[in-house]
């Protein structure tokens, strides 16, 4: 059974924060974030906006999971129809159901004293004084301590900038609130995830209006899998999803997860995220271990067109790298404050093996946050902070999008974002093969049968067509007939 919602604040907390204070426990004074207070202030020219909206109330979401004082002085305005979810028709009624949801205790509309003022879309004229101001153009996140003139509204319906913004209000405001010190915080940030450029050179090619995913499969529905299905609903998509998690929600996981809330508690995590996506693709839920659905849903091959490994507990990154599987998208957070993209292009890049090797197991909940994996001591099971499993699961997104536009892959197969220092550079690079990996075996006639017919083996061998093949594609796989 999972953890009953508890009867007080205070309890509640003890329950909820048990991750994010193992991650901040190395801070002096990290217990001062509990009396933060976070005041967000919206610009009245985005509250109309599809990227002012999810802005906004995803960075609301995410600070109200560590910050019981957040505070909202916004216009209201309709939902852009993407945006639109389980009732909510107004940014100010979903932003108020999202922060109920997850903190039941929250007030969003009293007056604040002393904040943490984040101002979302641009410099807002008679507002408090912003100690942030945070914006989004297409795929690039913007962030700046004064107005720089950069950050203007936003008109494109491109998720991936607002979702990351959101993340580095949410980092920011975090930094701020337990005392980091002045030079690790951010003062000019801008991030593309179209390129994994900072230099505010943005690039802007639309992203695809409908996203061609074809048979994708979620193989973790935790915190990056939630995060991740929460932001695919705001895409128009084609294709199905299957989801497949055996674990139920407690108490802690709302800690970092935007999907999740106190409706959630003693409910599979598989089906609240495909309950979720009912209205933006057929989603089906295994409410099992991957090696059970591997039992259980046989694995024919070319049947799955697109991988999201996102759970880390039995080996399932082996397994699935053992599989040899398709065009694989990650995402992945590690101590210290750092989130990752991985990306596996099958025979043109080092797999999921290569990266994680034989994962050990985690040995007790109570000492998650000392696990590390056979990556190095970078990466640990459990421990979190709100925003980076947010980050990674719009790093997956950016990838999944870019799958369906001429000329992908536009960045390296592995990025790591610090949120603990300023953000002006990034760690974009091409990973190591590992020796003695499953993928050594698989050459192109072992690939070819077991993925020939995918969606996106274009990306990973010649194109020779075949008649009436599903995946006989030219340049642009997710362009192709479905
Ligand atoms: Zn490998």
């Amino acid at each position: 059974m999972g953890d009953r919602v508890p009867t007080n604040p205070e309890a509640f907390d003890v329950l909820r924060h048990d991750r994010t204070r193992q991650y901040l426990r190395d801070i002096p004074n990290f217990q001062l974030y509990q009396s933060a207070e976070v005041l967000v202030v919206v610009h009245p020219d985005v509250a109309g906006t599809f990227a002012g909206q999810l802005l906004t109330f995803l960075t609301v979401n995410l600070l109200v999971r560590w910050c019981r004082n957040v505070k909202i002085q916004s216009p209201d305005a309709s939902l852009a129809a993407e945006l639109q979810r389980q009732g909510s028709t107004t940014l100010l009624n979903r932003m108020a159901e999202e922060a109920k949801s997850a903190d039941p205790w929250t007030d969003l509309f009293s007056e604040p004293e002393k904040p943490y003022v984040i101002h979302v879309g641009g410099a807002c004229p008679g507002a408090r004084d912003p100690d942030l101001i945070v914006g989004s153009s297409g795929w690039a996140a913007l962030a700046s301590r004064h107005d720089n003139g950069v950050i203007k509204p936003d008109r494109s319906k491109n998720p991936c900038g607002p979702a990351l913004a959101a993340c580095i209000a949410c980092a920011e405001a975090l930094k701020f609130a337990v005392g980091l010190p002045d030079e690790l915080r951010a003062r000019d940030v801008a991030i593309s995830l179209f390129d994994y450029s900072t230099d505010g050179l943005i690039v802007r090619p639309e992203p695809p209006a409908v996203a061609r995913i074809g048979n994708a499969l979620m193989v973790g529905a935790g915190s990056v899998g939630s995060n991740l299905a929460y932001l695919l609903s705001t895409l128009q998509l084609d294709g199905n999803l299957s989801i497949v998690d055996h674990d139920i929600v407690n108490v802690h996981n709302l800690d970092r997860s935007a999907l999740f809330g106190v409706q959630h508690l003693g409910r599979n995590k598989a089906e609240i995220a495909a309950e979720w996506l009912h209205d933006t693709l057929p989603a089906q839920s295994f409410p099992v271990s991957y090696n059970e659905y591997v039992r259980t849903v046989s694995r024919e091959p070319n049947q799955i067109d697109l991988v999201f490994p996102l759970a880390n507990e039995h080996q399932v990154r082996w397994a699935i790298a053992n599989a040899i599987p398709p065009l694989s998208i990650h995402g992945t957070t590690r101590p210290d404050w750092g989130a990752n993209l991985g990306r596996h292009i099958p025979l043109r890049e080092p797999c999921l093996g290569c990266r994680f090797g034989v994962e050990q197991e985690p040995v007790l909940a109570c000492s998650t946050g000392d696990i590390s994996s056979s990556d190095g001591p970078a990466e640990s099971s459990d421990a979190a902070l709100p925003f980076l499993s947010m980050a990674a699961a719009t790093f997956a997104l950016a990838e999944m999008l870019k799958t369906n536009m001429a000329g992908y892959p536009f960045n390296r197969a592995f990025v790591d974002v610090d949120f603990k220092g300023p953000m002006t550079t990034l760690a974009h690079h091409d990973r190591a093969y590992r020796a003695g990996c499953a993928c050594e075996a698989v050459d192109e006639d072992i690939y070819r049968r077991f993925n020939g017919e995918t969606r996106f083996s274009a990306y990973s061998i010649p194109v020779r067509p075949q008649p009436g093949a599903k995946g006989a594609l030219s340049t642009s796989p997710g362009q192709g007939q479905h």
